[in-house]
């Protein structure tokens, strides 16, 4: 063997987990410097070529999952999981809406008894339609939530039957299954597997998402974030991304801090930090740290690893990552909104724990530094599913395959309730 092979070989061998982690530490990936991350994107490709000769054992485990994810997903999901040329809508989301409504089918229909225990949930708002006209109680309590969703409801009313439901437009689901062992017939935007709640599109595919610095009016209009992060996608491909990881939020949730006190250890390696929400008082409530600027869903585009935690509930910002065309590390698995399950863990994203440590996480982060071909691959088919199976249209057909679906089981005739006023 020549001496220089030798010597690289050598070197590989006696790379520790901790190897990349320093080789980062000390590289030049602080700061946002295209040309630094260019040349080290290319001595990273060299490096990534001669350390897969010599895979690093701890590496199996997670190489395994993805071999299995992709087994999977091409034997059962790529069948169930299209477009249907016909009404063009997918059919990736069918399933959902029939998990959701499988407790009331088996119930043998929903009862006014049902929607009357619904009916008691305090702030809960109730919708009918009658002759395609929509109809809504006096009080919401998020007008701008409503009409994030009224904006869909209004747009199918020619399409849709005449029916009524139970709208909850918090962010918490609301009827548990350990409370009540009869299902509870309310539609909620994010649930777990331990409530009965029936998903629904959140209203921030239009608008009424939170009301950052940098978004005065609201989170929402989906059809335009699926512009401008797809521009941005383009304009910072995988190679052209950063080699670190990022997320900027506020602490909704206490599973984010392992992720934020890590960045704070290795800033070269990971930027995440905690922004201000409306519940903010003193830096206590960012973990003794003043909160970050918020930072545009189009700026995270510029990283290659993007991380998701729940917030209260699910966090609307998941589907924004994936259009980066960024690999997006998902974590906790409990917390969903309806598109999620067409998703497959290792398939289209890296799952990690939700009581994920620093050091699990720094390993995740080691796992796609060392494996940046298979990771980009991984970015690539969340970037398509997202693109081609959460289209704008997509949100339509849901609330539409949903409203028909549920009203084919309600047990009595509608009719008009008069407290409701005309939207
Ligand atoms: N967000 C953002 N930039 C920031 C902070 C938050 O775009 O600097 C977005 C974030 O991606 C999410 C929403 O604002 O979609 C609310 O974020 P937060 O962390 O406050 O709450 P979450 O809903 O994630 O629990």
């Amino acid at each position: 063997m020549h001496f220089h092979s030798f010597f690289i070989v050598y070197l590989l061998l006696q790379i520790s987990r901790f190897g990349s982690l320093q080789q980062h530490k000390q590289g030049c990936s602080s700061t946002i410097n295209s040309d630094c991350n260019q040349v080290e994107s290319e001595s990273n490709n060299h490096l990534q070529h001669e350390k897969q000769k010599y895979l690093n054992p701890a590496w199996q485990p997670f190489l395994d999952s993805i071999s299995r994810a992709e087994q999977e997903y091409d034997a059962v999901s790529s069948k169930s999981c299209y477009r249907d040329l016909t009404t063009d809508c997918t059919l990736c989301h069918d399933n959902v809406i029939i998990n959701d409504l499988a407790p009331f089918q088996d119930a043998g229909g929903i009862s006014k008894a049902m929607m009357e225990a619904a009916s008691q949930i305090k702030r809960i708002t109730k919708y009918q339609i009658i002759n395609h006209k929509l109809y809504r109680s006096e009080n919401c309590m998020f007008p701008f939530r409503c009409k994030g969703i009224e904006y869909f409801l209004k747009s199918l009313l020619s399409e849709l039957p005449d029916t009524e439901f139970y709208l909850n437009c918090r962010d918490w689901p609301m009827a548990s299954r350990y409370l009540s062992k009869e299902p509870i017939p309310v539609f909620s935007f994010s649930k777990t597997s331990e409530y009965w709640d029936i998903m629904y599109p959140a209203w921030t595919f239009w608008e009424g998402g939170p009301a950052l610095d940098i978004f005065p009016t609201g989170l929402g209009r989906w059809d335009k974030y699926i512009t401008s992060l797809t521009t941005q996608a383009n304009k910072y491909p995988w190679s052209k991304k950063l080699d670190k990881g990022f997320f900027r939020g506020s602490r909704t949730s206490a599973e984010r801090d392992p992720l934020i006190l890590l960045s704070r250890q290795n800033p070269d390696i990971i930027d995440a930090q905690f922004t201000k929400n409306q519940a903010w008082r003193s830096d206590k409530d960012t973990l003794g740290a003043q909160p970050a600027d918020e930072v545009t869903l189009e700026h995270h585009c510029r990283y290659k690893y993007l991380f998701n935690y729940r917030g209260v509930a699910a966090s609307f910002r998941l589907k924004h990552l994936f259009l980066c065309g960024s690999l997006v590390i998902h974590v906790g698995d409990e917390w969903k909104e309806f598109f999620y399950p067409g998703l497959k863990p290792w398939y289209h994203y890296i799952p990690l724990s939700a009581s994920a440590t620093q050091q699990q996480i720094l390993q995740t982060l080691e796992f796609v530094w060392e494996n940046k071909d298979t990771a980009g691959k991984i970015a690539d088919r969340g970037f398509n599913f997202i693109s081609e199976h959460l289209k704008f249209k997509d949100i339509g057909c849901y609330w539409r395959k949903l409203l028909v679906a549920y009203t084919e089981l309600l047990k009595y005739p509608i009719t008009r309730d008069y407290t409701l006023f005309e939207i």
